[in-house]
């Protein structure tokens, strides 16, 4: 290219960054970047010690959003006040092993789990079923149960999903929701069984042994309604711990497999019981969400969240053991608070009534959020729009909306984007990563609530992408995630003004999104 070429492509570039910045310099109430530095600077620090539910760091990040809400004025937003309380039981499972009298399989070599009893030392016997892919539903026209009673049983499901290796059977891009493992813990709770494990292989899983072997190494945390069931054990086996096991026995693993892409699969005894015993720790917890609220003339809402909690400290680190987690999530704590308080101080008389919602254990399996759903009066909520890991960095080309495709709030999305020069387009990753099952917005989707991941994008105007390397081998969930001053916080601020725009629209129009299409997840209670 040519030089002069080239230069005009730089100034290109540079003007809608000024455009941004001057536009939202003279916006009412928009949050300057020290304003929004400040949150993200105070919710990072080693002091909150990566804001674990239940603990003091946690609780600190509740009352600084406690009263960073009434500092703008916003008004309680739960029966309680500002903090709406939970219980959670949290379980710590150690020198977990499981063996069928021939050979003896240890945690966390071959095989993590969480029990969800408080009994130790515990020993769980049961029968030992082959259940396929575990997967039952008319979405994806797959039933590996075929009603079969399997009631007491220990289930051995395979993880991912058929479309896997026979792409006829797969729909849409990326694992569905059938795909994941919370999604098989569901289905053996479903069918009464005792304890699940689910087979590792990196292809079926994604990731590594591990990945799994980090995350199931703490303490594990539920909503009490989550474990008052059957089900005791939930966990992992590795692929070659469980073809030891098998051979012993003459049993094909390979042959359990190609049954299971077929269709006609049903459920196979390995005509042996399984012993699941270890030590565990339970202990019960509180956490509280924090909500805040605009009341409008209507008393249908939209509810705007973020969750608070992160990863905590994990005390058998050297070095740094602190899970900071500044981008995942203070970032989007930070957008929250200014959204909340641009919309109090620059928007009179809104229609509906905007709820602000900090969540809290997210990282757990997006309890709050869930909670909180599960125990709102769901026919006054018309939508979840939810912040996660915003960009930090310069502004963005490019806006997206994880799930906006399954409601109108993608046309919305598009016609935001087409006024403010933006483009509209798909977080490259997501879909792969099954970003949209893996937030706060998915709860209220599964409660038939039209909900959106919302976000400036990853294409940065200097041409940099850094929200997709964060997540792909960068500082996500590592103790690297921590606050940087140099951070511009452009993202966030595009976030707030995209976030305002489509919640204005939605208020002006008086017409509350809705779903376009059947969608590829079961409903609570479906
Ligand atoms: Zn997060």
């Amino acid at each position: 290219m040519r030089r002069a070429g080239r230069l005009l492509i730089a100034l290109a570039a540079l003007l809608p960054s000024i455009a941004l910045a001057a536009d939202i310099e003279k916006e009412c109430g928009s949050p300057s970047r020290r304003q929004l530095q400040a949150v993200v600077e105070f919710l990072a620090d080693d002091l909150l010690e990566g804001r674990a539910p239940g603990t003091p760091g946690g609780r600190l990040a509740e009352n600084y959003i406690r009263s960073l809400f009434k500092l703008i004025g916003l008004e309680p937003g739960s029966q309680n006040g500002f903090l709406q309380p939970f219980a959670i039981r949290g379980f710590t499972t150690r020198e977990l092993m499981l063996s069928d009298g021939r050979e003896t399989l240890r945690q966390p070599a071959d095989l993590v789990g969480s029990y969800t009893r408080e009994e130790s030392p515990f020993d769980l016997e049961a029968e030992a079923v082959f259940v396929g892919f575990g997967i039952r539903t008319p979405i994806l026209a797959w039933d590996d149960f075929k009603q079969a009673d399997l009631r007491g049983k220990l289930l051995i499901v395979r993880a991912n999903e058929p479309g896997l290796f026979r792409p006829e059977l797969a729909k849409g891009k990326g694992m569905s929701f059938f795909g994941r493992w919370s999604y098989k813990v569901e289905e053996a709770i479903r069918c009464g069984a005792a304890g699940l494990l689910i087979i590792h292989t990196d292809q079926t899983a994604g990731y590594g042994w591990s990945v799994v072997q980090n995350s199931w190494s703490g303490e594990e945390i539920y909503l009490p309604a989550d474990i008052e069931n059957p089900l005791r054990f939930r966990g992992w086996i590795s692929e070659t711990g469980l073809r030891r096991l098998l051979a012993n026995r003459h049993i094909d693993l390979e042959g359990l497999y190609r049954r299971s892409l077929q269709k006609r699969f049903r459920p196979v005894e390995l005509g042996f019981r399984m012993h699941l015993s270890g030590k565990n720790a339970g202990r019960a917890l509180q956490a509280n969400n924090v909500v805040g609220m605009i009341p409008g003339r209507s008393d249908r809402q939209i509810v705007i969240s973020a969750h608070l909690d992160h990863l905590g400290r994990n005390r058998e680190l050297p070095g740094d053991q602190i899970f900071n987690g500044a981008i995942d999530n203070a970032a989007p704590l930070a957008a929250l608070i200014g959204l909340a308080r641009q919309l109090h101080e620059c928007r009179s008389d809104p229609y509906y009534s905007f709820v602000f919602l900090a969540c809290n254990a997210e990282e757990a399996g997006l309890l709050g959020s869930k909670y909180f759903v599960l125990n709102a009066d769901r026919r006054r909520i018309i939508a979840n729009v939810n912040f996660e890991s915003t960009p930090v960095w310069g502004p963005s080309r490019d806006i997206f909306g994880i799930g906006a495709h399954y409601s109108t709030f993608e046309e919305l999305l598009k016609q935001i984007a087409a006024a403010e020069g933006w483009e509209y387009g798909d977080f490259s990753i997501a879909a792969a990563q099954g970003f949209f099952y893996r937030s706060d917005q998915f709860p209220f989707a599964r409660c038939n609530i039209p909900a959106i991941w919302i976000s400036a994008g990853e294409h940065l105007i200097s041409g940099r992408n850094e929200l997709a390397p964060f997540f792909r081998g960068g500082n996500y969930h590592t103790v690297r995630d921590e606050y940087n001053p140099d951070w511009e916080m452009a993202g966030v601020l595009q976030t707030i003004r995209l976030t305002r725009l489509l919640v204005e629209r939605i208020d002006q129009n008086r017409q509350p999104p809705r779903w376009t299409g059947p969608l590829p997840f079961p409903l609570y209670g479906d």
